[in-house]
């Protein structure tokens, strides 16, 4: 028989064991609730998902509620095997114990080891993501013709996939779109949702609301809304994948970002589900692919960017970016304070699902911060503790290099800085907002597109000379009320826009 397995909460799926007897060690410790105030709906979904697997494996499974992970642990290390953790706080952990067998980890397209090469063979040149995702297909043979060339003759399709939202309230009603896959909670939730009002009574502090999982947290959870997704909606996904609807903030998104990163589905078996859902016709190919660069590329180069760059990469702060995080950012506008619709919707969808797509995620509040210069490391962990697929492997690289641009551009060419313009043409936000995209200064402002241009003159010696920024700095140069916009600025504080 095969030793113990010892399985973090972000192992879950059948990938992270040997054989299907392998004997597993869980161990749930309070102390990570407690140390950090995690978004409601995440500590429902990563013990509901832990209490799920422990509930499946039956007598195989030792399952340790305890404080810490240290106490968690058998008196004998001796056989007990560990696949290499996902943070660098808890691999640091695992190599410090003596007689715990350390894995190479899993669950990602290609591993360390092969990252390292590819990023070796580069030479010295800069790390593409458009590189390493062609890679990846290429490897796995994805998507490709029988000579290795793509399907359909080319390895991107954004240009297709970067549709306007539709004029209508919601994606349903402009393409037929099926709701998503909706889990059933059952007791274990029951329980989870009990023992949480009671560290809430205790002391433990939460931020969010509470309310019907929405996500998989089981293999069989999972792979049903795979099924769900591939055949329903993925259709619709590329088309607007990039766009936002203030009444439907799920869209045509699959929602599997949760139990990928709980571990309960492998982003390879994700991606050839697409890749045959395209070859029954259920869906296009501009859209499946679009989804498998997601799933493979982005997730993927995210991983390997988060330990390529060293641990310190998450204290970069090339912008010199220092600001706190003001209150009713901070806490998720409880008190309904911000008048900016797209920034109060984004806020709320996070407030009330800890979930929001990549679009509102990267191109409001990153975008936001970005230009109010928050603190990288705050809002690091702000993104971790809010979303439910938080982690922070995926946080540090999304937020340190690619919203915030805190690694002076290490990971992306040029920073994800935008006015209202942007968020009018992806949103259908503005129409009902008390501000107007096209103002710059007044009353009715667009606090996106002041604090665009006020962001660009404030980083003026960082990013002048980059010549992917030149129109902008044109197009400053011609402002005639850049002076009376940055004053407005200046005077804006950290007060809610
Ligand atoms: Fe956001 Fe500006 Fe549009 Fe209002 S006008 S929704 S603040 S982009």
């Amino acid at each position: 028989m095969t030793g113990w397995r010892w399985l973090f909460a972000d192992q879950l799926g059948p990938h992270f064991l040997d054989d299907d007897e392998q004997p597993v060690l869980l161990i749930e410790s309070r102390r990570v609730f407690e140390r950090r105030r995690f978004h409601r709906r995440k500590a429902h979904l990563v013990l509901s998902a832990l209490r799920h697997r422990a509930a499946e494996l039956g007598e195989r499974a030792q399952v340790r509620r305890v404080d810490t992970y240290r106490e968690g642990l058998p008196r004998s290390l001796k056989g007990l095997s560990v696949c290499a953790p996902t943070t660098y706080a808890a691999r640091r952990l695992v190599q410090s114990l003596k007689g715990v067998e350390v894995l190479p980890s899993r669950g990602y397209a290609i591993d360390e080891e092969a990252f390292g090469k590819w990023a070796q063979r580069r030479q010295g040149r800069k790390l593409v993501m458009e590189d390493f995702y062609r890679d990846v297909r290429t490897y796995h043979r994805l998507l490709l013709e029988g000579d290795g060339e793509p399907v359909g003759g080319r390895w991107n399709y954004d240009q297709d996939n970067r549709e306007p939202p539709p004029r209508t309230a919601t994606l349903g009603e402009a393409t037929g779109v099926q709701k998503p896959w909706w889990p059933q909670e059952d007791e274990i939730d029951e329980e989870v949702r009990a023992d949480l009002d009671r560290w809430a009574a205790d002391g433990v502090e939460f931020i969010g609301d509470d309310g019907p999982r929405r996500f998989a947290v089981t293999r069989d959870e999972a792979l049903q809304a795979l099924e769900s997704f591939v055949t329903t909606r993925l259709e619709d996904f590329g088309p607007y994948e990039d766009a936002i609807l203030e009444d439907d903030r799920w869209m045509a998104h699959s929602l599997l970002s949760v139990p990928l990163n709980l571990g309960l589905l492998h982003p390879v078996e994700v991606a050839r589900r697409a890749e045959q859902a395209w070859k029954d016709g259920d869906a296009g190919l501009a859209s499946t692919e679009g989804f498998v660069r997601q799933v493979v590329g982005w997730r993927d180069y995210v991983w390997h960017v988060y330990w390529h760059f060293g641990d310190d990469y998450r204290r970069r702060n090339q912008l010199g970016a220092r600001q706190e995080l003001p209150r009713w950012f901070a806490e998720l506008d409880p008190d309904g304070e911000v008048q900016a619709k797209c920034l109060s919707s984004a806020l709320a969808s996070v407030r009330q699902d800890g979930w929001a797509h990549h679009i509102p995620r990267l191109m409001v509040l990153g975008n936001w911060a970005l230009q109010r210069g928050y603190d990288p490391v705050e809002v690091t962990d702000w993104f971790h503790r809010n979303f439910v697929d938080g982690y922070d492997w995926v946080m540090v690289p999304n937020v340190v290099g690619m919203a915030l641009h805190a690694d002076g551009g290490a990971m992306m060419t040029k920073p994800y800085a935008a006015g209202g313009a942007y968020i009018h043409r992806m949103s259908n936000h503005c129409g009902g907002c008390r501000y107007d995209p096209k103002k710059r200064v007044g009353d009715d402002a667009c606090p996106f597109t002041a604090g665009y241009w006020a962001f660009l003159d404030r980083n003026r010696d960082e990013f002048a000379g980059n010549h992917r920024m030149s129109r902008s700095y044109a197009g400053m140069g011609r402002l005639k009320d850049l002076e009376a916009l940055l004053e407005q600025e200046r005077h804006r504080g950290t007060q809610a826009p």
